[in-house]
């Protein structure tokens, strides 16, 4: 049971990347696997708070709230992960070094700022020294209207409610750069700098490209690839935990499989022309100015 190090994933050789979706669907399908295991067990007894705030205070009503609650189920909303109960849910974001471990007795380290106590014995402990992260409570019914989660976009993996005549409709007549806006958390979460790079590499299209210049058939092509690429990285996040176990060490995001982020200057995977790069919506870009445009 102790292999759970999942957040741990975070502490990545990429600084100063944030986890994004794929990371936080790994700790949160971690910790979801962790709590099934004693299923019946996972009642929260005790929530110790070492500290008050984190980026923001951190409302009492996490305390009052959800101590003695069972845990009925691990959720992911955008990039946040919540601990549902009957009586509401923690609401937790990883911030840029945020991570959840199970903690035997003894194992109390610098910069833990909630432990649960769970009525089984076991206790989890949500460490993040650089404070980016944030705890809150989210009462029943407030799934759409509390201040983190209003305003949000579908989910990239919706099918439902993310695809292709969605996306046009969102870049009808908008001079913005395809890549800003599909990073837009009010158009689609938890497409972030790394991922929205590799799926305009796939899809062929410039990052610079005015959204409102998408072609039906390149939004199909786009929305596919935005999947593709999140699915691929939640996959490799799995294999990423068995691994770390065995190594012991960090390893970090899932750089193997990335075609243009963060290699400027070296030659395209698909062509060998060199990848141009520029800082687009204030984030850094890469692409290939022959496969995309
Ligand atoms: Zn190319």
């Amino acid at each position: 049971l102790d292999f759970f190090f999942a957040g741990e994933i975070s502490n990545a050789r990429h600084n100063p990347a944030m986890p994004e979706l794929p990371e936080v669907e790994t700790v949160r399908a971690g910790l979801a696997r962790l709590l099934k295991k004693n299923a019946t067990h996972a009642i929260i007894s005790r929530i110790e708070l070492t500290r008050g705030d984190i980026r923001k205070p951190i409302p009492t009503t996490v305390v009052t709230q959800l101590t003695g609650q069972t845990i009925l189920g691990l959720r992911r909303r955008a990039k946040y992960i919540l601990f549902d109960t009957a009586q509401g849910s923690l609401l937790c974001h990883l911030g840029m070094t945020g991570s959840w471990r199970l903690a035997p007795p003894g194992d109390e380290r610098e910069h833990d700022h909630c432990y649960l106590h769970l009525s089984d014995g076991r206790r989890l402990a949500f460490r993040d020294p650089r404070r980016f992260g944030l705890l809150d409570f989210v009462a029943p019914g407030q799934d759409t209207t509390h201040p983190c989660l209003a305003h949000l976009g579908p989910e990239p993996l919706d099918e439902q409610m993310f695809h292709a005549d969605y996306l046009l409709t969102a870049c009808h007549k908008r001079k913005q750069a395809i890549k800003p806006l599909i990073m837009d958390q009010s158009i689609v979460v938890g497409v972030g700098n790394i991922y929205a790079q590799e799926a305009l590499f796939l899809a062929g299209i410039s990052p610079r490209r005015r959204a409102g210049r998408l072609r039906p058939t390149e939004a199909v092509e786009l929305v596919k690839h935005i999947r593709h690429v999140l699915t691929a990285a939640i996959k490799a996040g799995g294999s990423t935990i068995s691994d770390f176990r065995q190594a012991g060490g960090s390893s970090g995001y899932f750089q193997h499989q990335f075609n243009v982020y963060d290699r400027a200057g070296l030659p395209c995977t698909r062509c060998t022309t060199p990848l141009r790069a520029a800082v687009i919506g204030g984030r850094g870009t890469t692409w290939c100015p022959t496969c995309q445009r």
